[in-house]
């Protein structure tokens, strides 16, 4: 049962705290309630439907209400539908871990589940912490984490601390402990006195002086490999991935792969850190992992960080971290049925196809006076609007340029979300060509109207 649209819109505003939204301004904006999907569109309480530009927040694969899916959910619901993995196994848990351990980078054995990106990463950095205190070896004085300037890894206390975005982070500054950061190695705006070039020899040696001189202190150094998602869909250069990897190997530094946002597809390759053939000791996964269906996270990690976990009960090596629904069924149901569908629809293929179709689409935008720079990376697109195209220099927040763009989007039945003035494309790794098409002419057209008025 569900209450007529007018009172769901009157509760909405009476008790919904909804995430990440200024939530005076919400009131205002009668955002659509979503009442159904089909495929790559969205279906509200009117009747209006919406393409999902942005894979319903990065975690749709597939579209939405996809027979197959639905079908594996409802043939689990039917058996149970949560039961715990603390004393206890489950079929579909132990199966998706065999998945997952047979399709990541070969040496990742272990997974650990949870259920969301924050928890996934959570885990790593608690893992990582705890692997140096008990491992053949110890060494206690390893608690400092590395993290990249603007990184986003969630969240938490623990996520927040790994995490250098000022405006989400900034007012949580004396709860968090104490990370160090390198700066991130991406030339919108480069530093005064640098050129691109400059500054990118600046950022592999920051790297290096950093993780040498305090190597002994290091705990983990943790990534999102490739694209920093949302510090506005940021692509690094070919290269830094694998630099990060032989200097982390070199100074026995545990490697966090963060592949949150870029895992399952989004780059082009099942996994990121594919693409420069590195191995990390840690990789967290979730959005994509249940076809982005239900709340659904793992952690792996190599044999060599599991066996320092082993040992008689009373030697106290346990890992004590456990989230109730830690490996449900339904989750787990749903991303094996999604990595079936993988490998039977060739969505690997779709990404990079649709990756290349969009470039070429979106090229027009580069003269646009009102676009600074079109950041791609596979089916994860960045526009950042500048007020000045000479400078970059960027509007003022006060105009909400990003949010224009957004509303302007909606009226043609798209649906965006922006990072400030970055407007992000972040279609389905599924979406056909023709869909495609659609999303680059509305995205395109709203820039115009919001940059014009
Ligand atoms: C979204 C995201 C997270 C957090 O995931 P949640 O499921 O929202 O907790 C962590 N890391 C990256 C790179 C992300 O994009």
């Amino acid at each position: 049962m569900t209450a007529p649209p007018p009172l769901l819109r009157q509760w909405d505003n009476d008790h919904l705290w909804h995430p990440f939204t200024p939530m005076q301004a919400h009131r205002d904006e009668s955002v659509p309630i979503i009442q159904s999907g089909e495929g790559f569109f969205l279906i509200d309480t009117e009747g209006n439907r919406y393409l999902d530009g942005i894979s319903s927040l990065w975690c749709n694969v597939h579209g939405h209400a996809v027979p197959e899916i639905d079908a594996a959910i409802r043939y689990q619901l039917d058996k149970i539908s949560h039961t715990t993995l603390l004393g206890l196994a489950s079929a579909p848990s132990i199966e998706l871990a065999r998945a997952l351990v047979e399709r990541t980078p070969e040496g990742l054995n272990k997974v650990f589940y949870s259920d969301s990106g924050a928890t996934a990463v959570e885990i790593a950095l608690k893992i990582a912490f705890q692997y140096h205190q008990q491992k053949a070896s110890p060494e206690k004085e390893r608690t400092l984490f590395v993290c990249l300037e603007n990184a986003y890894h969630g969240d938490t206390v623990g996520t927040v601390s790994v995490g250098q975005i000022d405006l989400f982070h900034r007012i949580f500054g004396s709860l968090l402990f104490q990370t160090m950061r390198v700066p991130s190695p991406v030339i919108l705006r480069v530093p005064e006195g640098h050129c691109a070039e400059s500054y990118m020899a600046y950022c592999y040696e920051a790297l290096e002086k950093s993780l040498i001189e305090n190597q002994d202190r290091i705990a983990g150094f943790i990534i999102e490999p490739l694209v920093q998602g949302a510090a506005g869909i940021l692509v690094h250069p070919q290269g830094y991935l694998k630099r990060v990897r032989e200097l982390t190997t070199e100074l026995g530094i545990p490697l966090i792969a963060d592949e949150v946002a870029v895992g399952f597809g989004r780059t082009g390759t099942l996994f990121a850190c594919e693409q420069e053939a590195v191995l990390p000791d840690i990789l967290c996964v979730a959005k994509g992992l249940s076809g982005g269906y239900l709340p659904l996270a793992a952690t792996l990690t190599t044999d060599e960080i599991y066996n320092a976990f082993l040992g008689e009960p009373h030697e106290q090596r346990t890992f004590y971290h456990g989230h109730t629904f830690t490996g449900n069924p339904l989750g787990a149901a749903a991303a094996l049925a999604s990595l079936k569908l993988f490998e039977e629809r060739d969505i690997l293929e779709n990404v990079n196809h649709n990756a290349k179709h969009i470039a070429k689409r979106l090229a027009i935008l580069k003269e646009h006076p009102h676009v600074g720079e079109v950041r791609q990376k596979g089916l994860m697109i960045g526009i950042e609007l500048v007020q000045n195209k000479e400078d970059n220099k960027p509007y003022a927040a006060s105009l909400r340029k990003g949010h224009q763009v957004t509303l302007a989007a909606r009226k043609q039945n798209v649906i965006l979300r922006p990072l400030g003035d970055v407007i992000v494309l972040m279609p389905a790794p599924a979406m056909p060509e023709e869909l495609i098409d659609q999303l680059c002419d509305v995205v395109i057209a709203s820039i115009e109207q919001a940059t014009t008025e």
